[in-house]
C-alpha cells in the first residue's frame, strides 16, 4: 500500500499538533489521528453558566517557557497575568496565618531547614545533564533512592519535611516515594530551578491565556487535516511506510509520530513489537494524579479581605489553591488543586461528596462566603482514558539509568512526542511543545 502521507501523527494534544504543524510549514503532507472528539489532550477549555471560559487542564505560562510564548503569539493568542496582589495564607496546624511575599510566617528553624534542602536540591539538579540525565556524575547514586529516601535522611524537622512534600505533589502531583530522585532533579533542573516551578510571578504560574490555553491547539488544528474519533489501537512497520489502525480504519505515512503520553504510548500494540529495553522503560513512566476543582462566585470577594486567593495548607485535602477569576473581574473562581494521594483518594469519591470537601477547605481558608459556590466543576485526570493521569509523569527509580537513553530514540520510522519528552520545562506545554518541534525535524531529517 502507498503512503498517504508524509507523516502520521498520532494524537492531537500540544505536542501532535506542533509536530504537525512545523511538518506542514516544511511542505510535508500530515493526518493527525485523534482518540478524542476533541483537539488539545490534557488543555481543555470549560465554559461556565455565567459565560466565563475557564481551563480544567492546563492553564498557565511563565518566563522561559520560550516555545510555548512564541507558539502562543504565533497563533494569535493572547496571555494576561495572573492575579497576584494581597497577602497570602498558610494553614498549619489548624490554624490561617497571613503572609506577604513567598516566605511563610512559620517557625524560623523549619524554615531554614526548608530553605537549605531547596538549596541544595537546586544545586545537585544542576549538575543533572538536561538531555541524558543517566550522564549526571551522581545518576545511580540518585536513581537508586526516591524523594522520599531523600528527605528522611537530609532534612532534620518534619514540618519542614512535610512542606517539601507538599511542593513535591502539587509540582509531580505525585507522593515523594513514587518519584527517583534524579528525575525529580531533572526535571527541576529542566525549569530552571524549584522558584521557577513554584512561583507566580515570575515562575511558571505567571500568566493566563484569553480565551483559555485550549484554543491555541484549537487555532492550529484549524490549518492541519485532524481525524478525530478515531483512537490508534495498532502500529505497523513495513519497508515502506508506517501503517496505524485506528477505530476508524487505517492510515498510512511515509513515517509516524507517536505524541501520547508515554505510558498510554506503551499500550498500543507494534508491528514488529517494542523493544524490551523501550517498554521496560514507559512502565517506569508513571502519570501523576490530579484533580482540578473551581468554585465559582458573583465577585472574587477574598480580594476585598486583602486576600490573593493564594493558600496553602498541610492539612487538605485541597492543598493549594489559586485566583482564577476572569481578566475582566465579571466573577470569582477560586481553584483548589488535589495532588498525588489527595487525587488518589478523592478521584473514589463522587463528585458531590468530592465538592463538599473542597468547599469545606475553601471555607476554612477564606471564610464563610466560600462556603455557597453558584458553580462547582472538577475533573480528575486519572478517569480519562485517553491521558490516565497528568500533570506528566514521575520516572520511577531506576527508570533513568537503566532505559534513559530509549526514551527519545526512534525505532525504525516512528519517532516520539510529548510534554514527557521535552528537554526544557519538561512536562509542561512549553516542553510538549519542543518535543513536537524535534519530532518534525527528525521526520523531516529522514523522510
Ligand atoms: C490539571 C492539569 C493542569 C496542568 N497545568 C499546567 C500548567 O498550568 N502549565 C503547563 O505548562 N502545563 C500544565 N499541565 C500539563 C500540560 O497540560 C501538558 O504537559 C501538555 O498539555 C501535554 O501535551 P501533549 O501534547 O504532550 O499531551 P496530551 O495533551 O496528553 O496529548 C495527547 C493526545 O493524544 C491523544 N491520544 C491518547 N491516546 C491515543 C490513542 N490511542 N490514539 C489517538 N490519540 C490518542 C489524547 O486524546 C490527546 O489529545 C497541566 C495538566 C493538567 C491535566
Amino acid at each position: 500500500m502507498a503512503p498517504e502521507a508524509d507523516v502520521v501523527v498520532v494524537g492531537a494534544g500540544l505536542a501532535g499538533l506542533t509536530a504537525a504543524r512545523r511538518l506542514t510549514q516544511a511542505g510535508a503532507s500530515v493526518k493527525v489521528v485523534e482518540a478524542r472528539d476533541r483537539v488539545g489532550g490534557r488543555t481543555l477549555n470549560h465554559k461556565l453558566a455565567n459565560g466565563n471560559v475557564v481551563e480544567v487542564g492546563g492553564q498557565w505560562v511563565g518566563p522561559t517557557q520560550h516555545r510555548m510564548l512564541a507558539l502562543t503569539q504565533e497563533v494569535g493568542v493572547e496571555i494576561y497575568p495572573t492575579y497576584d496582589r494581597g497577602e497570602n495564607a498558610f494553614e498549619w496546624n489548624g490554624e490561617m496565618r497571613r503572609y506577604e511575599g513567598a516566605i511563610p510566617k512559620i517557625n524560623p528553624a523549619v524554615l531554614l531547614d526548608v530553605l537549605q534542602a531547596q538549596k541544595r536540591l537546586d544545586r545537585m539538579a544542576r549538575t543533572v545533564p538536561l538531555d541524558a540525565p543517566w550522564r549526571a556524575p551522581k545518576a545511580r547514586q540518585w536513581d537508586n533512592q526516591t524523594v522520599w529516601s531523600w528527605l528522611r535522611r537530609n532534612v532534620a524537622s518534619r514540618p519542614a519535611r512535610e512542606i517539601l512534600t507538599l511542593g513535591c505533589e502539587a509540582v509531580w502531583a505525585a507522593a515523594p516515594g513514587d518519584v527517583s530522585l534524579l528525575h525529580f532533579l531533572f526535571y527541576t533542573h529542566s525549569a530552571g530551578g524549584l522558584d521557577a516551578l513554584f512561583d507566580t510571578a515570575g515562575g511558571a504560574q505567571e500568566s493566563r491565556f484569553h480565551g483559555g490555553s485550549q484554543l491555541v491547539s484549537l487555532k492550529m488544528a484549524e490549518e492541519l487535516d485532524v481525524e478525530l474519533d478515531a483512537p490508534v489501537r495498532t502500529i505497523a512497520q513495513d519497508g515502506s511506510g508506517v501503517t496505524v489502525r485506528t477505530e476508524r480504519g487505517e492510515f498510512r505515512g511515509r513515517r509516524a509520530i507517536v505524541a501520547i503520553p508515554p505510558m498510554l504510548a506503551g499500550r498500543l500494540v507494534y508491528d514488529p513489537p517494542m523493544p524490551g529495553h523501550r517498554d521496560q522503560l514507559l512502565q517506569r513512566m508513571a502519570q501523576g494524579s490530579v484533580i482540578k476543582c473551581m468554585a465559582v462566585y458573583p465577585e472574587a470577594f477574598w480580594r476585598g479581605d486583602g486576600l490573593s486567593g493564594q493558600a496553602t495548607s498541610l492539612e487538605g485535602p485541597v492543598k493549594l489553591t489559586f485566583d482564577n477569576s476572569p481578566p475582566d473581574d465579571s466573577a470569582g473562581v477560586l481553584l483548589g488543586f488535589l495532588e498525588g494521594p489527595q487525587a488518589r483518594r478523592l478521584t473514589r469519591l463522587d463528585q458531590a461528596e468530592r465538592r463538599r470537601l473542597v468547599i469545606d477547605c475553601f471555607t476554612r481558608f477564606f471564610g464563610p462566603r466560600a462556603a455557597v459556590p453558584e458553580e462547582y466543576v472538577d475533573r480528575s485526570w486519572a478517569e480519562e482514558e485517553y491521558t490516565r493521569g497528568c500533570y506528566g509523569c514521575g520516572v520511577a527509580t531506576g527508570g533513568w539509568t537503566e532505559f534513559g537513553d530509549a526514551l527519545r530514540a526512534p525505532i525504525g520510522r516512528l519517532g516520539w512526542a510529548g510534554a514527557e519528552y521535552g528537554v526544557v520545562w519538561n512536562g509542561y506545554m512549553d516542553g510538549a511543545v519542543s518535543s513536537g518541534e524535534t519530532a518534525a525535524q527528525e521526520a523531516l531529517r529522514n523522510l
